[in-house]
């Protein structure tokens, strides 16, 4: 295995990022994040709420264009590289309409359209690749029901079915253990370790600390940049948390000992 940070050479990293800066009106969510994802890993990509995790991914998905800063997929640019297939997306739960009637089968089809033209008429190879996948993510009794009715867990494995079924190079999967019960956390954890023994990048992020040692080979630290970037057993090191979780503030000030301070930061927070 190769250090963390450290890209084989003659081999360039799968995603580029750099001194990519996004903002919504006022808010900055990346404020000049460089960053290089190798291939044949999974990397995992830990923050607090709104530290701009899932904006990342829109940045390398294409779906959110930088105010300043490029990405690069395999040295393509991302709405290329995505409309190419090479990037498979499991969006976090909140960005899915989970009414909307499609059926488990449909969804992991989707992974397949790329292929179809614009008749989109699945071919047998199509159907095989949608029940290979559906197998691998243990979902084959689910495929006929609507996506809305499975589980939290089924449904995560449902869309990494559908990355799966794409034959993706480049996964990112965002927050997909929220919610999941343990036996899909279990199923997804061994499935992106097969993805990336394959050769794949596995970009995931998470705020479960306890699944990153089994499930990452490195870790990125992101508040709105990228604090810290390299192996997993150091970015779990309670300064570098601290740090990420925004909880080093407090901890100044309650050294200080100085409460006005300190109720002063929580204002200021509470109030951004
Ligand atoms: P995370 O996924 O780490 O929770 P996000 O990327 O969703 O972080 O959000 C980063 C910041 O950008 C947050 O302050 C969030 O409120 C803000 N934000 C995200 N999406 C939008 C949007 N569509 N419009 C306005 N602000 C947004
Ligand atoms: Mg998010």
């Amino acid at each position: 295995m190769t250090p963390a940070n450290q890209l084989p050479a003659n081999q360039p990293p799968a995603i580029e990022v750099s001194d990519v800066v996004v903002r919504y009106g006022e808010v900055v969510a990346l404020d000049g994040v460089s960053l290089s994802v190798a291939s044949g890993r999974v990397t995992g990509l830990v923050g607090m709420n709104g530290s701009g995790k899932s904006t990342l991914f829109k940045a390398i998905m294409g779906t959110v264009r930088p105010d300043t800063g490029t990405v690069l997929i395999d040295g393509t640019a991302p709405v290329a590289a995505r409309k190419q297939g090479l990037v498979g997306y499991v969006p976090q739960s909140e960005d899915v309409d989970w009414a909307f009637p499609v059926s488990v089968r449909d969804v992991v089809m989707m992974g397949r359209y790329g292929r179809q033209g614009l008749t989109r008429r699945a071919r047998h190879v199509d159907h095989a690749a949608v029940a290979e996948a559906l197998e691998r993510v243990e979902l084959t009794g689910y495929a006929d029901r609507q996506i809305g009715q499975l589980s939290g867990g089924q449904r995560k494995r449902a869309f990494v079915a559908r990355g799966i079924a794409q034959d993706a190079r480049i996964l990112l999967l965002d927050e997909p253990f929220a919610g999941v019960d343990k036996r899909s956390e279990a199923t997804i954890v061994r499935l992106l370790r097969e993805l990336a023994d394959d050769g794949r990048t596995v970009l995931v992020s998470t705020h479960d600390l306890h699944a990153l040692p089994r499930l990452a080979d490195e870790a990125v630290l992101l508040l709105h940049r990228v604090l810290f970037h390299g192996g997993v057993a150091e970015a779990l090191r309670p300064d570098n948390l601290a740090h990420a979780f925004g909880l080093d503030v407090l901890d100044r000030d309650l050294d200080r000992g100085s409460d006005r301070d300190r109720d002063r930061d929580f204002d200021r927070e509470g109030s951004a």
